[in-house]
């Protein structure tokens, strides 16, 4: 088996910087997503040199799709000081809408918060990793890692290349799907399918199609939900969630071609409006397949010894809450937070612990009824478009959706 040795030369020579009070001075971060780079910045800001190794061959800024970041997200972000490059590239949703047939209602907002945040995947994912490289960090490709092993005083990881590294500490930032949450706990619960599929499409408006800007749009079609805005560049996008039964992961879904995609797509909205133009006018190479969308169950073990878990590795709330990234980016700052104040990386990771769990569960949840309530029955569907408007009269917005947005971490306070 190889060894990197630039690895080792990472390893042995920390630069000097802050003093972490748990001694932990090098980590490997696995996963290059968000919650990767985040972490890794983070980690530099506190003293902790990072290295992220990710199993893709290189940067994934060609990716697709788009995500709202949340206020409580942007302010996070603020603290590594990327939020003004992710506003210059994203489009604000100023107003949110529901729409159940012919019916639409403003949802409320919080006014003392900035809106939601629509930003290309892509376009995060450079932003992030162009942070973490101005701070230090260094960036591995074509690492999967397999496994791990502990040696004294911190751990050896194994990465399918035959390579191996050597830090105090792992963060497994490695999405739904982590191997690090395995390696932690074998009996960890995987991801939940919620019981959609996701896709998303781009057109470009028309005299008959066009969307307000800075408005975003969640609709009740007949057969299945979609959210649809208009992009600062023009373009209007959408996101399908389409019911199935059968689970199709990004490999499988990706596998068939995109034709059959979008004949699938024109026949489930061809009752809804807009849904109907936008499925007819989404072409082949304007069309993002995502597959099978999840949800994280409640993980009982979010770190073993050295080893810890960041972002959708430990807390996927799903796509309905918009607060995956946001959280994961939370999560990410938190973490190096603690590791900067608790005297040991394990105390570090039962604070970290302690500061998370409760609020990512909390959104899970509400993430897990906005789930089932996208597919409502004939019944459900005419109750929800009787009912609407009452019921956000009658909804305490502030006291559903404050707390979550008005999160704000105390960087500088130290962790008790
Ligand atoms: C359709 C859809 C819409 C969404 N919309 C929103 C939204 O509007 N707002 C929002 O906040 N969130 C949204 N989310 C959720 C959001 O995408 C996730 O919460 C976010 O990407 C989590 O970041 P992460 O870094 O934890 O994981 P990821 O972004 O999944 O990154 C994990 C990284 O780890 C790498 N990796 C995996 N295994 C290994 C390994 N063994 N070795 C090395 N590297 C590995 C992967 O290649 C990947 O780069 C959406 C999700 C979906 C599916």
């Amino acid at each position: 088996m190889s060894t990197i040795p630039e690895f080792e030369q990472f390893e042995l020579t920390p630069e000097p910087m802050s003093e972490p009070k748990s001694g932990v001075r090098t980590a490997l971060v696995i996963g290059g997503g968000i919650a990767g780079p985040v972490v890794a910045t983070a980690l530099h800001r506190v003293g902790i040199r990072a290295t992220v190794c990710e199993t893709r061959p290189a940067p994934h800024d060609g990716i697709g799709g788009s995500l709202a970041l949340a206020p409580n997200g942007m302010a996070a972000l603020g603290l590594i000081g990327v939020d003004d490059a992710v506003r210059a590239l994203a489009t604000p949703a100023r107003r949110t809408i529901m729409s159940i047939d012919s019916r639409t209602q403003e949802l409320p907002t919080l006014r003392d918060v900035e809106p939601l945040q629509i930003v290309g995947r892509g376009d995060l994912h450079r932003v992030l990793r162009e942070r973490a490289l101005a701070a230090g960090v260094r960036f591995e490709y074509g690492k999967k890692l397999l496994s791990v092993s502990d040696r004294p005083g911190g751990v050896t990881a194994r990465f399918a290349d035959g390579a191996e590294a050597g830090a105090d500490i792992l963060i497994g930032a490695d999405g739904i799907h982590s191997t690090v949450r395995k390696l932690i706990d074998p009996e960890a619960p995987s991801a939940d399918y919620t019981g959609l599929l996701g896709l998303q499409g781009y057109v470009e408006p028309g005299s008959d199609l066009d969307f307000e800007p800075d408005v975003m749009t969640f609709a009740f079609g007949r057969n299945a939900y979609y959210l649809y805005w208009k992009q600062a560049d023009g373009r209007l996008t959408w996101g399908a969630n389409l019911p199935s039964k059968k689970y199709l992961s990004l490999k499988e879904a990706q596998a068939i071609p995109a034709q059959d995609w979008l004949r699938r797509l024109r026949e489930t909205y061809a009752p809804d409006t807009p849904g109907r133009l936008l499925a007819e006018r989404t072409s082949a190479d304007n069309l993002d397949v995502v597959g099978g969308i999840h949800i994280m169950p409640p993980v009982p073990r979010w770190y073993r010894g050295r080893m810890v878990l960041v972002g959708d590795a430990v807390h996927a709330p799903s796509n309905s809450t918009g607060q995956g990234a946001s959280l994961a980016i939370e999560s990410a700052l938190q973490l190096a937070r603690c590791l900067r104040d608790r005297p040991d990386a394990e105390s570090a990771f039962a604070a970290y612990e302690h500061l998370r769990r409760e609020r990512v569960e909390r959104i899970t949840k509400r993430g897990a009824r906005t789930n089932s309530a996208k597919t409502p029955g004939p019944v459900a569907r005419k109750l929800m478009h009787l009912t609407m408007p009452l019921f956000f009269r009658l909804m305490n917005f502030d006291k559903v959706m404050g707390w979550e947005q008005r999160y704000r971490i105390d960087w500088d306070a130290p962790v008790a």
